[in-house]
Parts: C-alpha cells; structure tokens; sequence
C-alpha cells in the first residue's frame, strides 16, 4: 500500500504498512465475485440459501449441531450469554484478560445482566484451574449467584496470539462438566490456533459447548461471525439475534465472502503467523533493553512489543513509527495499536506481504536504535 502521510513528508510516496489489526483486510477478489453473484432471500423467514450454506458448512467444520450467522464477534459473545445464562442471578467466570470482560463495553453485565468473576489469566492465555474449581458456586445458597458459564479465548488476544493447550481445555469441561456448567469459546481467531497446532479446528473445540469465530478478522471476509452449538442451543440463539437487532435480511451478500474465507482464507494463516515471526525476529535481534518481544511465545499473527515505559511510552513510539521524515533513510509508516503505554500490538493479515514485513522490519529496527542511542 503507498500512499501520502500528512505533515513531514511530500516530497514522495511513503511505504504503509498497517498491522493496527486483521479486522482491516479487506475482502479478496474472490470474495466480492461471489457477493455480486450471490443467490438471497429473506433471512428472517430462512430463506437465504447462502446465508442457509454458510451455516451449515461452518457447523460442520466446527464438529457442532447448528450454527447462526451474526454481525459480529461481540454480537456472538453477547448472544451465547444470553443464551446461556437465561437464569437471572447468573455469574460468568473468565480469564481477566478476556476480550468479553475488557472489549465489549460490559455488554455481559449491560445487557445480559450477568455478574463476572474473574480469573487472572497466565501469559498463555490460560488461568488456574484449582480457581477455576473454587469459583464454581457449588449449591449456592439465597447469598450467591449461580455459575452459569465459563468463557475462554483461542487464541487469546491480550495475551498475544496465544493458542491455549488441548489438554487444558479438556481439564477446563471436566471441571465444568462436574458441576454441569457448559464452557464457551470465544475463538475469533480459532482458525489461527488450529492452523498453529496442525489439527482439524473440530478438534480444537471438541471440548466445548458453544464456539465463535470471526470470519472479518484473519479470513479477509467484510462482516460476521459464526456462533456454533447444539440445535436446541441454536434455536435460542437465533431467537435471542433477532431481538438484539441482528436479524437480517438478504444477508447471503456477505454470507457468500465467508464461504470464500472458509473455502480459500484456512490455510493460509500460516503465511501471517510466519510474517509476525518474521517482525518478531527483526525486534530480538536488536538486542534491545527497551523493546521486548518474547520470541519463543510467537504463535499465531498477533505480536506484542513489551516497551520501558519509564523511558518511552507506546504512544511515542507508535507516532514514531507512523511518521517519515526528509532525513530518514528508511521512508516506511507502520501503524500499530496500543491498549497499554508499556505494551505495542502488531497483527498480519492477507494482504500483508513479504514485501511490506521486510519493510516494517527496516522500520522497526530504524526507530529502536534511534531511541536506544538516545537513552543509553
Ligand atoms: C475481535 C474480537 C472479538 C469481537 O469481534 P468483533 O467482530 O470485533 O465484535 C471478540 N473476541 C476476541 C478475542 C476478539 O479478538
């Protein structure tokens, strides 16, 4: 991508390469094909066959009953609560870190009206599983709430990309299980976890009750997520979409992108996660007090530079980063996100080639031995 920045340079094109997040990809070639030719009906009545299509190939990818089609992964989320804790009084446990409890405006305890309890989440993206058995309100008395979910994510965002352990899923339902809680999987980015462990994506939510997935981050598709369980679970869900808004109508229009992502969008993923090494490597090898990356912890396609903010917070140097001046030999902006001011996110994406890894590379290692020469 080449276009202008404002402001230090104009006098040439300047090299962009946007890792702020794989919700930007846009939709492949294929994909807008396939919307311009799709075959629609009225979803509300059933009767898209795209959309009608869309769902039952993703259920049976994913190894559940039914699945449904909705607007997006925190519409997913919120749906499968409501879902699952229909019971007013209900409490959620979670991981800390979680995207459910950080990153959708409270939606759980604003609109479900579900308390949470919350696990600290390890750098792995798991949490303990002895807290987790002591949290579940066993015979809770007219005091407590009733544990009615467990909610974890795979690949865990805020912990990196990370791809939580089968076999810790499966100690996670075995615990559940005891006290019949059922455990939900927020896998926006489960298809990079089942690329990183070379196992169909049915096995990685074998385990679970309920799953989404994003078919707008990493799979390139415009808009919507799956949220996948049994018929009966489904049945409610779909219920439960239509009076949050989500039902809709001619919808096989950006059904028929997914089935593109799903069809052509897998097995690609290993191409970004290769990529986000590639820039990982690139910091490591700068030997860098500053800026930290935890190599060996890189697995799918999102990184996290762990900065000094006590010499430079992130904000600095993401402008740094955006920025091209006359003087600079290296004339690439790398747009970046930032939650934190000691913590830089980059994530790769389908559109993001070699050419542009290389280049944010050079970028990278320009702006750290500037800040390095600077401070030491
Ligand atoms: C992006 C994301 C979501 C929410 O998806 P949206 O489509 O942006 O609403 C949920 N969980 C995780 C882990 C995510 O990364």
């Amino acid at each position: 991508m080449y276009e202008k920045v404002n402001g230090e340079i104009n006098t040439s094109a300047v090299h962009v390469v946007d890792l702020r997040s794989d919700t930007i990809s846009k939709p492949t070639p294929e994909m807008r094909e396939a919307m311009a030719t799709a075959v629609v009906g009225d979803d509300v009545f059933g009767e898209d066959p795209t959309v009608a299509e869309l769902e039952r190939r993703s259920a049976e990818l994913l190894g559940k009953e039914d699945a449904v089609f909705v607007a997006s992964g925190t519409m997913a989320n919120l749906i499968a609560i409501m879902v699952h804790c229909s019971q007013r009084g209900s409490e959620i446990i979670s991981g800390d870190n979680g995207h459910t409890f950080r990153f959708e405006q409270g939606g759980p305890a604003q609109i479900a009206g579900v308390q949470a309890s919350l696990i600290r989440n390890n750098s792995d993206g798991t949490f303990s599983l002895d807290e987790l058995r002591d949290r579940i309100r066993k015979n809770p008395d007219c005091h407590e709430p009733y544990t009615t979910l467990v909610i974890i994510e795979n690949t865990h965002n805020m912990c990196g990309g990370k791809v939580l352990p089968l076999d810790w899923i499966e100690k996670v339902k075995n615990i559940s299980k005891e006290y019949n809680i059922p455990v939900h999987m927020d896998g926006a980015r489960v298809m990079n976890a089942a690329v990183y462990l070379k196992v169909p994506v049915e096995r990685v939510v074998r385990d679970v009750d309920t799953v989404c997935f994003c078919l707008s981050k990493g799979l390139g598709a415009p808009i919507g997520s799956i949220l996948a369980g049994s018929k009966t679970f489904v049945d409610k869900a779909r219920r439960t979409r239509k009076v949050l808004g989500g039902g809709w109508r001619q919808a096989g229009i950006i059904a028929a992108a997914g089935l593109v992502a799903l069809d052509k969008m897998i097995d690609r993923l290993q191409e970004d996660h290769d990529h986000i090494l590639q820039i990982a490597r690139g910091i490591s090898d700068m030997k860098s007090k500053t800026f930290q990356v935890d190599l060996s912890g890189v697995q799918t396609n999102i990184l996290m530079m762990y900065l000094d903010k006590s010499i430079i917070t992130a904000k600095e140097v993401q402008k740094r980063l955006a920025s091209v001046f006359e003087t600079d030999e290296v004339k690439v902006c790398v747009k970046t996100s930032s939650r934190d001011a000691g913590v830089i996110r980059f994530v790769t994406y389908w559109e993001i080639s070699d050419q542009d890894v290389t280049a944010a590379v050079k970028k990278l290692q320009l702006v750290i031995r500037e800040i390095d020469n600077r401070h030491n």
